[in-house]
């Protein structure tokens, strides 16, 4: 047996897991006592991680088409059709779609390629359809995108408001912790949510807010302070749809409370306004003075493992590496770190237009890393088609026929969780090791060596690393950049660690614990604003995750354990709204939007608000003929993060 201590693959939590192996894939999963962002404990999803680490289902050979090809062949014929599309369309017509789930060494050297050696910033991430919103909010706030508190905080609260967040579900470790506090301090949980979700079942007080109701709510909720002479700031006020006693009990606690952390998540930030929520919960915060001290601050939890991680090296198009944005001396002090022979002059396509320009040609070569698109992208039909039309449409992944690899000219096979090396930086950002379990499977590879590899077949220098620790490296010198920029992010203190000390690295967060303390921040005047409503569609559509499944499931779905808290997915409808379309508890029902349709299983239920329906949107056609949330959702996106609005979608239902 060999005890390897690593992070966990799902959430933003980024619990600390002991893993024993125990034989050839074959592990035995714990909680590391040792690790401060979970303390031993683990939820479902990571206590059985251990069921999804056979090879079943692997893609562990490059492929061209369906035939089988060597490195070599692969990486030439990548290498020479992203060279050809530049040299023919330009640097805009290649593209790069990354994930959360890459360490954050892979998002540095993707990164490093896109922006300075093919002169293009069209490298986005699935982490815009999760927390760009939250991105966008802390930098008007705050100038850079820092979390200004850690988890410590949630123990030292005495009042906690989890905004569009199912955290006992998403985010159970979080969950455990804030129990814990309860337990210890008394601190009280309010959800605000317009769902009763089960989260909210435990709370001291659900506010069941209307869907994109919380900008109306957190500034009337300020004005309220300042009438009770809490906070000198008025806003602009609006309809969030809650009765006058709700409001009242929600204003009392607030008032009574100034240790308040206020965490939010995927139901605040996939909204076509989920910036002004970032920024109207975090003007609550400053206009109390309620940042920067123990037990209070704004808190957004992130959703992917790295997606925090991805942010710091730059993983969206709208950011350089190191937190740094486009002005004449960043791009320039980045070109001559990287000595880039080509760099990116402005920001690059965002998700959601990124497909939208594969769809219409303009994007020609897309590199699609460990994600699925074709189903989790709003409006995902229309995704599918675009990837259909791609001249070039290479995938790196772990596993060989997601409904994105099936529409792939190349595949390459990449290392899974428990085989690559590397850091992720969780929610309240900390950076952690994941460690390698087993051997490398098959011909599979670590998704920075084989950007390297293309890098260097394109004839570009810099990409000579030999290791993970030598990435890391050269990331963490060049935060001195960041540094001379006046930002927070500093990892100097690494640039120079060894590969023995990389190997034992233990968790540590950057920034410390209050890292806004003596530094600017700004009140950002947000207002109200919602979508329209539609006689055709009169139903509002949510969104959202079952607790033992992640993403499109092509991890969770090995393990049988799991699978047996949710078998199918649900339409969750309100008793009056089942009855008005005619829809008996568990009957199958269409749910029908302006971008599409799916069937789902009905379950009638009161925790659903009158006038809205929720559905998940884990499942893919490969698993089931119906249950394809996101179908649903439009393209519609916020305006400032370019995040889609998953959540309040017009929609109706009939029986089928
Ligand atoms: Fe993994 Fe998140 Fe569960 Fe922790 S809370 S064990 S990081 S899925």
């Amino acid at each position: 047996m060999r005890a390897v201590r690593t992070t966990c693959a799902y959430c933003g939590v980024g619990c600390g897991i002991r893993a024993e192996v125990t034989g050839e894939r074959a592990v035995v999963i714990r909680g590391d006592a040792q690790h401060p962002a979970n303390l031993g404990k683990l939820c479902s999803k990571g206590t059985h991680l251990g069921e999804t680490v056979g090879l079943e289902g692997r893609l562990l050979h490059p492929m061209i088409g369906n035939a089988r090809a060597g490195w070599d062949e692969a990486l030439h014929l990548v290498a020479g059709k992203m060279r050809d599309c530049v040299e023919r369309h330009g640097p805009d017509s290649v593209a790069l779609y990354v994930s959360g789930q890459l360490l954050t060494e892979d998002y540095y050297a993707a990164n490093k390629l896109m922006k300075g050696f093919v002169g293009s910033a069209n490298i986005d991430t699935n982490s815009r359809l999760c927390m760009a919103s939250a991105v966008a909010a802390h930098n008007r706030a705050f100038g850079e995108d820092v979390v200004p508190v850690t988890y410590d905080d949630l123990d030292e609260a005495d009042l906690i408001l989890l905004v569009g967040s199912n955290t006992a579900w998403c985010h159970p470790v979080i969950w455990q912790r804030i129990e814990a506090a309860r337990e210890a301090r008394g601190t009280k949980i309010v959800v605000i949510d317009p769902r009763r979700t089960e989260t909210a079942e435990q709370a001291d007080l659900h506010v069941p807010v209307q869907p994109d109701g919380d900008v109306a709510l957190f500034n009337t909720l300020l004005a309220e302070m300042v009438r009770r002479g809490l906070a000198d700031t008025v806003p602009a006020m609006g309809e969030h749809g809650l009765s006058p006693d709700t409001f009242a009990a929600l204003a009392d606690l607030v008032a009574t409370h100034p240790r308040m952390v206020t965490v939010f998540s995927m139901g605040a930030n996939q909204s076509i306004a989920g910036t002004d929520k970032g920024n109207a919960i975090m003007n609550l915060h400053l206009a109390m003075g309620r940042i920067n001290a123990p037990g209070m601050g704004p808190f957004s939890m992130t959703g992917q493992p790295n997606a925090m991680g991805g942010r710091e090296v730059g993983g969206l198009a709208n950011m350089l590496a190191c937190h740094l944005g486009f002005s004449e001396s960043e791009l320039s002090d980045v070109a001559a770190y990287w000595q880039a022979p080509r760099m990116c002059s402005a920001p690059g396509l965002k998700a959601v237009d990124l497909f939208r320009a594969v769809h219409d040609g303009r994007v020609k070569f897309l590199w699609v890393m460990a994600t699925n698109p074709a189903v989790s992208m709003p409006d995902a039909g229309f995704v599918r088609e675009a990837l259909a039309k791609c001249e070039t449409l290479v995938v790196s992944d772990v596993i060989a026929d997601t409904d994105t690899a099936r529409l792939a000219h190349i595949r390459l096979p990449a290392l899974a969780w428990g085989e690559k090396d590397g850091t992720v930086t969780n929610s309240e950002r900390r950076v952690s090791r994941q460690r390698a379990l087993f051997a490398a499977p098959g011909e599979a590879r670590a998704d920075w060596a084989i950007i390297a590899d293309v890098a260097k077949t394109m004839g570009f220098a810099g990409f000579d690393w030999t290791n993970a620790a030598a990435v890391f490296r050269e990331y963490a010198a060049m935060t001195a950049l960041s540094v001379k920029h006046g930002k927070v992010l500093d990892l100097t203190a690494h640039a120079g660690i060894s590969d023995a000390d990389y190997e034992a690295l233990d968790p540590f967060v950057w920034g410390g614990r209050h890292p806004l303390q003596g530094r600017e921040m700004k009140i950002v005047p947000v207002e109200p604003r919602t979508r329209p409503v539609d006689p055709d569609f009169p139903l509002r559509l949510n969104t959202g995750r079952y607790r033992d499944q992640w993403h499109t499931m092509t991890r969770t779905g090995l393990s049988p354990t799991l699978a047996q808290h949710r078998r199918e997915p649900l339409l969750e409808v309100h008793p009056a709204d089942a009855a008005e379309a005619g829809i008996a508890d568990g009957a199958l029902a269409r749910v029908v939007s302006a971008a599409g349709s799916s069937v789902f299983r009905a379950s009638v239920t009161d925790a659903q608000g009158r006038g809205q329906v929720f559905v998940p949107m884990h499942w893919t056609d490969a698993m089931a003929s119906g249950g394809r949330g996101n179908l649903l959702p439009d393209q519609s996106v916020d305006p400032v993060s370019g995040q889609p609005g998953f959540k309040n979608n017009a929609c109706r239902i009939e029986p089928v």
